[in-house]
C-alpha cells in the first residue's frame, strides 16, 4: 500500500492517497497510514443494545429443540427480557449499553444504531431511547423506535396498538430518528406493521422492518412502498419484496448471526444482487437471537453462510450500513465524506488489502480510530 496519508480537517475528510499531507490546510489531522490499513469508521447499522437480564435459558431450550417462535408465543422470548429491562434502572441500562459500545468502538465502529424495544410502555420505550442516546460519545448512535417489538403479555392488542401509533409515538419520535417494526410469527401482522410505519412517517421517521425472518408476511413490499430505509434480515423475501425495495432504493440489511442462531435459511442474495438492492450487514446484537457483537465477525459470516463476496461485506459494514440509516456521507473515504476513520494492522505476513479482515474472522481491533477528525481510539 506504501505511505498513504489522510487529511481530516473540519471534521471531513480532506484528500487521501500518497503524499496528500502536501496540501493540508493549516490545522488538519494528517493520518499517516504507513503499514497500516485505512478504512472508514464502520457502521452497525441493526442492533439492540439496551437490554437488561439473561436469555441463557432460550439458549438451552433452542438447543433441546425448541423453536424460536414457539419460546416467544409461550411468554418467553422477547418477554423474557422486558420484563428484566423493565425492572433495572436507568443508571444499570446505561452502564450496561457503554459495555457493549465500547467493545464495538475499539473494533473500529463509529456508528451504531441502537433500538428500543424492550419496554412496551410509553415511558419504558421513551427510557430506553434517552439511554441510547446518553450511551453515545465518543461513539455516534442513532436511535430507533421498536415500540413494535411485540405485543406485550400484560395488554389487550388492540389497546396496546392504539398507544403505540398515539401517546407512545408521540413520546418516542423526538427521541429517535427512525421507527421500525417486527411483522412476523408472534408479533405483528401485515396490517398493523402498516398502521404503525405510517405513524411513524407522519411523525417525520424514517421507516425500517424486520422483514420476512421467521415466516413471509409480505412486510418488506410494504415498507418499501411507505419508502423503508431498509428492510432486515429477509430470509423469506419473495420476488416481489425484491423488486419493491430495489424501486425504493431500501437497503437490505443482512444479519448472519440471527440467521445461524435460528437455523435460518440464507437471504436470497443472488436474487438480491441481481435486481440491484444494496446490502449491508449488521451484527442484530440482541440476547436472544444473536448474542454477536463483533461486526467484524458479522462480516465474515456473511460471506460464509450468505455468499456475499468480500468486498460486498466490506461495503457491507461501512457505505451501505450508511445508506441503511440514510447518513450517505458517511462509510466512505473520499474528500467531503465525515471524517470518521479505523485504521488495522493486516494479520502477521498477510497482505495489505483489507478483504483479510474478513478472510480472517472477527476480534479486528483498531490501531487507532477518528471520529469526526478526532482520535478516540
Ligand atoms: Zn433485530
Amino acid at each position: 500500500m506504501g505511505s498513504v496519508d489522510v487529511v481530516l480537517a473540519a471534521g471531513r475528510v480532506q484528500a487521501i492517497g500518497p503524499g496528500a499531507r502536501a496540501g493540508a490546510p493549516e490545522g488538519a489531522e494528517i493520518v499517516d497510514c504507513t503499514g497500516l490499513l485505512v478504512l472508514p469508521g464502520l457502521i452497525d447499522a441493526h442492533t439492540h443494545a439496551v437490554w437488561a437480564g439473561t436469555r441463557l435459558g432460550d439458549f438451552v431450550r433452542r438447543q433441546g429443540g425448541a423453536s424460536y417462535a414457539s419460546i416467544l408465543e409461550g411468554g418467553g422470548g422477547i418477554h423474557t427480557s422486558v420484563a428484566a429491562t423493565r425492572a433495572a434502572d436507568e443508571a444499570t441500562l446505561l452502564a450496561l449499553a457503554r459495555a457493549r459500545l465500547a467493545p464495538m468502538l475499539a473494533l473500529g465502529v463509529t456508528t451504531v444504531e441502537v433500538k428500543s424495544g424492550y419496554g412496551l410502555t410509553t415511558e419504558a420505550e421513551a427510557r430506553l431511547l434517552r439511554v441510547a442516546r446518553a450511551a453515545a460519545g465518543p461513539l455516534r448512535v442513532e436511535p430507533t423506535f421498536l415500540g413494535a417489538h411485540t405485543i406485550p403479555r400484560d395488554r389487550d392488542r388492540a389497546d396496546y396498538l392504539d398507544e403505540l401509533c398515539g401517546p407512545m409515538m408521540a413520546a418516542c419520535a423526538p427521541l429517535a430518528t427512525a421507527v421500525d417494526v417486527y411483522c412476523d410469527r408472534g408479533a405483528f401482522t401485515l396490517a398493523e406493521a402498516d398502521r404503525i410505519l405510517r405513524a411513524g412517517r407522519a411523525h417525520g421517521l424514517a421507516v425500517k422492518a424486520h422483514a420476512e425472518q421467521v415466516e413471509f408476511t409480505g412486510v418488506a413490499a410494504l415498507a418499501a412502498g411507505l419508502g423503508a430505509l431498509s428492510c432486515d434480515h429477509l430470509e423469506r423475501i419473495d420476488d416481489a419484496g425484491i423488486t419493491a425495495m430495489a424501486a425504493a432504493g431500501s437497503v437490505a440489511v443482512l444479519l448472519p448471526g440471527a440467521m445461524l442462531y435460528l437455523r435460518d435459511p440464507s437471504p436470497p442474495v443472488a436474487r438480491l444482487r441481481e435486481a440491484g438492492v444494496r446490502m449491508a450487514v449488521a451484527t442484530d446484537l440482541n440476547p436472544g437471537s444473536s448474542p454477536l457483537g463483533d461486526l467484524w465477525t458479522a462480516a465474515t459470516l456473511a460471506c460464509l453462510t450468505m455468499g456475499l463476496s468480500p468486498e460486498e461485506a466490506l461495503a457491507g459494514i461501512t457505505a451501505n450500513a450508511a445508506l441503511a440509516l440514510g447518513l450517505p456521507d458517511r462509510g466512505h473515504l473520499r474528500p467531503g465524506a465525515v471524517a470518521d476513520v479505523a485504521l488495522y494492522r493486516p494479520p502477521p505476513g498477510e497482505l495489505a488489502d483489507a478483504r483479510v479482515l474478513v478472510q480472517y474472522m472477527g476480534g479486528h481491533r483498531a490501531e487507532r480510530v477518528y471520529i469526526d477528525g478526532v482520535r478516540v481510539g
